[in-house]
């Protein structure tokens, strides 16, 4: 059976049963602020599951298309995806865990023909809120399943919802196949931690209604809530132990992967399990009229390409590619969903768009990355605002370097560059907007060597008074209250070109401002980031160093990399501030 014949059975059995069937809703609820995306199939009948009556009936069943983001960290594995179909039925107010449980053992051992023997269930243990479920274990002895495959599991286990911080929710009973027909042992029993039993379906009984204020009251109509897993339920019936080998669903998506990556699946799957699953998430999403972007919605899809491209990347595939597997992805869907047909460009484009733009921040990025040597929230902050590097792409990076990073610290540096956004509106401070192009990096490192030049040359009163640089050239004003003689300009040039012949390792190092100014750190703007601050050091940050200041960045791994620098003039621009202009190109 493939994943549209088991739809179809499903659609079938449910309607057999007397429920009606109704369509999918759009991946972005329409009237529920609490979340981003659908996240089940129940997600849009909540007002019906609070007693308002649905013009379909009291029993229905649907094919809904979902979007979880907290998934997004189990995305490699076998069976977790951030968009899914999910199959659901619904009771509202009409029948209850007798009817459901027995339909749904009905189902899989017919209909579907699994094993009984391996199939297990699970039912809500009971906790200070909420009695153990004992109805429905029962339930499932009378149906006949032993009473060893029934296990009893917490509320982190087997409760459902609310969705957002309020509404419906209620204990669940859980039914799972057993992928390996060995014999179990006590502690491998269906949960988190055990990966040959796989969640199929999940039967909830919505019972009680979170209130504003966590409470659990009862609810009025009872309800009865299903969703099973197209991916995952194919894979079984099809005996695989992988999603992602379910030949009419990730087939062309992982062939195209393959092609494009001049790999295979065996020997990178969780690489490209993620290349596929981001991408079929984004063309989903891309098609619901979400642009890549820094906010809510549009930002899960910049997050979903980035982490895509950030493994193919490690898979060594640095040039444009993903539209290739977007479009795999369409024609997958192609007969199911016409509306991604009848988008295709736009998908397309945006998908392709935002691969452009990253492909330019993220060389740029992850050499930033290896000169930090603790990756924390403020860095993670500063990389995402200076090269809108993902939180998440950090936070792999750190992981892989057994460090942490404080997601609710990351998220209070983001409140407060807010407050410094609307600063920055008023044309204050450029911090993330500047121009990153290998040349203006370049000129930027330059920049630093000048100051520190001239400084050496002159004396300590100067100091920075501006600085402007294009992809040509670098412009820099400094205080000092006439202009230099032509052999101290030689001398400032020499002393400049001597560091870069010696290619003297730039370094970068988060500090406190305080601190970072003690240990001789120059700053020219007043800093911005609150206490913390990046300190670019060129030369050994803990010896004889030749240049620190507290500045944005970006700059070049090492001073090398800028090539010679000649000074092409001097103007005096004010009673106390003279004008350099300088370039690393030749003539
Ligand atoms: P798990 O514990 O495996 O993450 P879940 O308890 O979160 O699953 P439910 O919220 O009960 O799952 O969702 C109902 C059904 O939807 C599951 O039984 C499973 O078949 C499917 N499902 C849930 N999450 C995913 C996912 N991330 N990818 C694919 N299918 C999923
Ligand atoms: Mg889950």
């Amino acid at each position: 059976m493939n994943s549209r014949e088991l739809i179809k059975e499903y659609i079938k059995f449910f309607k057999s049963k007397g429920h009606t069937r109704i369509s999918s809703a759009p991946l972005i609820p329409e009237n529920d602020p609490t979340v981003l995306f659908t996240t089940a199939g129940m997600h849009p009948l909540v007002p019906y599951l609070l007693g308002e009556k649905h013009p379909a009936g009291k029993r229905l069943v649907d094919l809904q298309i979902c979007v979880r983001t907290d998934d997004i960290d189990e995305v490699g594995d076998a069976t977790h995806h951030t968009f899914f179909e999910m199959l659901g039925n619904w009771s509202l107010g009409d029948y209850w865990k007798k009817e459901s449980l027995s339909w749904s053992w009905e189902f899989v051992t017919k209909h579907l023909g699994l094993d009984p023997k391996r199939i297990w269930v699970s039912c809500f243990s009971g906790d200070k809120d909420a009695p153990r479920d004992e109805e429905s274990a029962k339930i499932w002895e009378e149906i006949g399943v032993a009473k060893e495959r029934i296990v009893l599991l917490p509320k982190k286990d087997n409760w459902w919802g609310p969705a957002g911080e309020s509404g419906p929710c209620g204990p669940d009973s859980e039914i799972y196949f057993d992928t390996t027909d060995s014999p179990h042992s006590d502690n491998c029993i269906p949960s988190d931690g055990c990966p040959r039993f796989v969640e199929i379906w999940n039967n909830v009984f919505l019972q009680y209604r979170k209130t504003k204020t966590g409470k659990f009251v009862a609810l009025k109509q009872k309800n009865v809530d299903t969703g099973m897993g197209v991916d995952r339920t194919t894979a079984v019936l099809q005996g695989l132990d992988d999603d992602y080998k379910v030949k009419d669903l990730w087939g062309k998506i992982i062939s195209a992967i393959e092609t494009s990556l001049e790999t295979s699946y065996k020997e990178n799957k969780k690489a490209i399990r993620i290349i596929a699953d981001h991408t079929r998430a984004s063309v989903f999403i891309a098609a619901e009229g979400v642009y890549p972007s820094n906010k809510q919605r549009g930002y899960i899809l910049r997050r979903l390409i980035r982490r895509a491209l950030r493994y193919s990347r490690i898979l060594g595939k640095n040039e444009p590619f993903l539209s290739k597997i977007a479009e795999a992805v369409i024609d997958t869907f192609a007969k199911d969903y016409p509306y991604l047909v009848e988008q295709r460009g736009q998908i397309i484009n945006k998908i392709s768009e935002e691969e452009e733009r990253f492909a330019k921040t993220i060389s740029r990025g992850l050499k930033e990355i290896e000169k930090i040597d603790k990756l924390d929230a403020r860095s993670a902050f500063l990389l995402y605002e200076s090269y809108g590097f993902p939180l998440e792409l950090t936070q792999e990076i750190a992981k892989e370097k057994g460090q942490r990073i404080n997601k609710k610290q990351f998220e209070e540096e983001f409140d407060k560059h807010k407050n410094l956004s609307r600063t920055s509106a008023a044309g204050m401070f450029k911090g993330g907007l500047v121009d990153h192009s290998e040349e203006v990096t370049k000129l930027h490192t330059a920049t630093h060597l000048l100051h520190a030049a001239l400084r050496k040359i002159l004396g300590t009163k100067v100091s920075q008074k501006g600085s402007n640089i294009t992809s040509d050239r670098l412009r820099f004003d400094f205080s000092y209250d006439h202009k230099l003689s032509d052999d101290q300009l030689t001398q400032v040039e020499d002393l400049v070109n001597e560091q870069i012949k010696k290619d003297l390792k730039v370094t970068l190092k988060i500090e406190n401002y305080e601190q970072a100014q003690r240990q001789g750190a120059l700053a020219f703007f007043k800093e911005r980031y609150g206490e913390k601050v990046k300190v670019y050091t060129v030369g050994n940050p803990k010896g004889n160093y030749f240049s620190k200041e507290i500045c944005a960045g970006p700059h070049v791994s090492s001073t090398g990399e800028i090539g010679r620098v000649r000074i092409l003039k001097q103007e005096k621009v004010g009673s106390d501030v003279i004008r350099i202009y300088a370039t690393n190109k030749s003539d």
